[in-house]
């Protein structure tokens, strides 16, 4: 008996017969896809792989899997490829199967997807198309989306660390067991997180962001941060961070929930941004140094932007320890820290009036080529 069987038998009786079911991935599943594995960097993908190994060309494989013109289930223009997969617990654990590929068009790839649908805030969307496809009350319509979410609930309380991923899928090609052993690493790893676009460190165990209140409560004022700031060796932008700390103030300007955290952005070539990235993952991973967490690009790009995030840009010194740590590590060219604030405003390089940053620093006198550190503010 599986810990999940009763979740999973209700949800069959239910969707057995319909012909759209939402199926939502399992948390330590997410973003590890193919689709997702052929849009990453193929180095980045060697942050899941021993040392000198190469990861197989995932890119090449998506792009030769057939497609037809028509979505498997409503019948209208498929515009995209589905991957078709299973779960199911074994041996007290887990195992993600990937069984077949549909073409769909993009409702009912996105109605599949139900979890998706929800970040990108189009869930309401999805489940209309649910209830059309399949000819559902709404209230039927609610159950069946309840008890999906119940089977992905309790699959999602299986730890990543005894997931596996089998690709039956791809036959007995040449690249499926190398293709399930970077799969199955990438759902194991508690170091490397791939979500958005993004490799994600965890979060640092030591570590944690002070709410803003109490952030603003100790705040001396811009005086005393500028001062404190330049102290510490860090190049500041006033109006921007007046700009910043009056935004704390008035969250309604925001779109999400104010916070005090920033990040340092890196901008290096790839090979040396995966080099650095494994170094501030392990740091963090372990608490030993200041920073919160860290994420690397993986677009498929000669240089990569690493950001490295700090609890409280209203404590400049912290801020600036994680400068100094960054430049021990090796990194040469300037960085610049964004306050997630600016973020949240939507403050990036094509403000009429601010700069996207608060503070600069500068390592040493070297730059990296060209200015495509801008293109990441
Ligand atoms: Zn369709």
């Amino acid at each position: 008996m599986g810990r999940c069987d009763r979740q999973v038998k209700a949800y069959g009786a239910m969707a057995g017969g319909l012909k759209l079911r939402p199926r939502l991935v399992p948390e330590p599943l997410w973003w590890v896809s193919l689709a997702n594995l052929a849009d990453m960097d193929p180095r980045v993908l060697e942050l899941w792989l021993d040392e000198g190994e190469s990861p197989p060309d995932v890119q090449a494989l998506w792009r030769s899997l057939e497609r037809s013109t028509e979505c498997e289930i409503c019948g209208s223009r498929a515009q995209e490829l589905d991957e078709v997969w299973e779960y199911g617990e074994l041996d007290g654990g887990a195992v993600a199967r990937l069984v077949g590929f549909r073409s769909l068009c993009s409702k009912c790839h996105l109605a599949t997807h139900l979890g998706l649908a929800q970040i990108r805030r189009r869930f309401g969307e999805a489940f209309f198309w649910i209830q059309a496809v399949n000819g559902l009350s709404r209230t039927e319509a609610a159950r069946l989306v309840d008890l999906a979410v119940e089977v992905w609930r309790c699959l999602s309380s299986i730890p990543r660390s005894r997931w596996s991923v089998e690709l039956p899928a791809l036959g007995e090609s040449e690249v499926r067991p190398r293709l399930e052993r970077l799969m199955t690493s990438m759902v194991r790893s508690e170091r490397f997180r791939p979500a958005r676009g993004w490799v994600w460190t965890p979060e640092n165990p030591k570590v944690s962001a002070p709410n803003v209140q109490s952030a603003l409560s100790e705040y001396p004022g811009p005086l005393s941060i500028v001062n404190e700031a330049r102290e510490a060796g860090l190049k500041v932008l006033r109006q921007e961070l007046s700009h910043a700390v009056s935004l704390l103030r008035r969250p309604s300007k925001l779109d999400g929930t104010p916070t005090v955290v920033g990040k340092w952005i890196v901008f290096m070539s790839t090979r040396e941004a995966l080099k650095l990235f494994r170094r501030v993952a392990e740091a963090i991973g372990s608490g030993s140094v200041p920073a919160l967490r860290a994420k690397l690009s993986w677009k498929r790009e000669d240089s990569k932007a690493v950001m490295v995030y700090t609890p409280n840009f209203l404590d400049p010194r912290g801020v600036a320890e994680v400068a100094r740590w960054l430049a021990s590590l090796g990194v040469a060219g300037r960085m610049v820290y964004k306050p997630d604030v600016f973020t949240l405003a939507g403050i990036y390089r094509s403000h009429p009036s601010l700069r996207p940053h608060i503070y600069e620093f500068e390592p040493a006198k070297v730059n990296v080529e060209g200015g495509a550190l801008e293109a990441w503010l």
